[in-house]
């Protein structure tokens, strides 16, 4: 049975969490000299002499309308990034506990881990980069807290089946993380949409992709009230700042744009998808529910190579087990897709 007090270590449930000046302070007030700030102003203009909303009140209440969720199952890190980490040293105590990852996959997963000490076990996703639930079942142990799952996955771009989740779900009563921080471009709909049915699932999404605001840091983790809470009190108290919430709060009114914005990028996506298996040093390309692909090509570090000099930056996976011979490609501009097609061609 999940026990959220069972699963969150006990010094951080026993720990007292800092308070900051306006924490302390309820009520209406003209002076404020309680947060040794500068009141004569600020040489970044806006109030930026003050420091940001460490509760991110106003952002959470947009997003809740916008997600479906209530304020108090939304946390905000700076990128999801901070989430990853967070979520991480929450439930695991260094030097004793273990997440279990699904590679390939995202990096930072395993760069938490090893920053806390946290014990990383792997099972490998199936060739078409599907979950074998059965042997993912067999690897939970009693020091497992924590099972990353990324859907739509980097850098397969491919989504998770849902039963194979919902099974994890069921049989694990440690948290499930499922980051979906390529979800807008997917037509399956977000896990945010089953929080009621499972008190372990954490669901992670960003304003870095979709949204394009990669340079402002804002990452989102969806969850029931509990677990939001526990993450609230271990977070960095201004981890969002200033700039940020008003940028993000602007930008957030603006969804009809998205919708537009992701269509260009989905039909790039698919015209790509097309085109690349058609060039003769291509040998596949995997389906992508993301802004990206993952294309296998003959020759992975020369194709890479050639394209750098043409000025053309893609990522190089071909070293990642599972991932031989592949490059990760995201989406460009129609120039840029051109332009990469066109030096893809001329590759010897
Ligand atoms: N999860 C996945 C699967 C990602 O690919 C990335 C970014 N590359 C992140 C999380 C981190 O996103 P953010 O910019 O919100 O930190």
């Amino acid at each position: 049975m999940f026990n959220i007090e069972k699963l969150v270590r006990q010094n951080i449930r026993q720990m007292k969490p800092y308070s900051s000046a306006r924490d302390e302070f309820k009520g209406t007030a003209t002076v404020f000299i309680d947060a040794n700030e500068n009141n004569i102003g600020s040489l970044a203009g806006n109030n930026y002499n003050r420091y940001p909303d460490p509760h991110q009140k106003k952002l959470k209440s947009r997003l809740a309308k916008i997600k479906g969720v209530e304020p108090e199952q939304i946390f905000l890190g700076n990128g999801s990034d901070e989430a990853i980490d967070l979520l991480l040293r929450l439930v695991c105590r260094p030097g004793q506990d273990a997440l279990l990852q699904l590679p390939p996959t995202y990096g930072m997963y395993e760069v938490s881990a090893n920053l806390n000490e946290v014990r990383i076990d792997t099972v490998q996703l199936t060739a078409d980069f599907q979950i074998p639930v059965e042997e993912v079942l067999r690897q939970l142990k009693p020091e497992t807290k924590i099972v990353f799952i990324c859907s739509p996955n980097n850098p397969t771009g491919n989504s998770i089946n849902p039963e194979s989740i919902e099974a994890i779900l069921d049989a694990f009563d440690g948290l499930v993380v499922v980051d979906e921080a390529y979800i807008d471009f997917a037509h399956n709909p977000s896990w945010t949409t089953r929080l009621q049915e499972f008190p372990n699932l954490v669901v992670m999404q960003t304003l870095s992709k979709a949204w394009g605001m990669a340079g402002l840091r804002l990452g989102m983790a969806f969850a029931s009230a509990e677990i939001i809470t526990y993450l609230d009190k271990i977070k960095p108290p201004y981890n969002i700042n200033e700039a940020t919430q008003e940028l993000a709060l602007a930008a957030l009114e603006k969804s009809e744009e998205l919708k537009f914005m992701v269509e260009e990028i989905v039909q790039e996506r698919e015209l790509l998808t097309h085109a690349l298996p058609r060039l003769k040093s291509v040998l596949k390309v995997y389906p992508s529910d993301a802004n990206f692909l993952l294309v296998k090509v003959t020759d992975a570090n020369g194709l890479y190579n050639y394209l750098l000099g043409n000025g053309i930056v893609v990522r190089n996976r071909s070293s990642l087990k599972g991932c031989e011979g592949c490059l990760r490609i995201s989406v460009g501009t129609l120039e840029e897709n051109q332009q990469l097609l066109q030096s893809i061609e001329e590759f010897r």
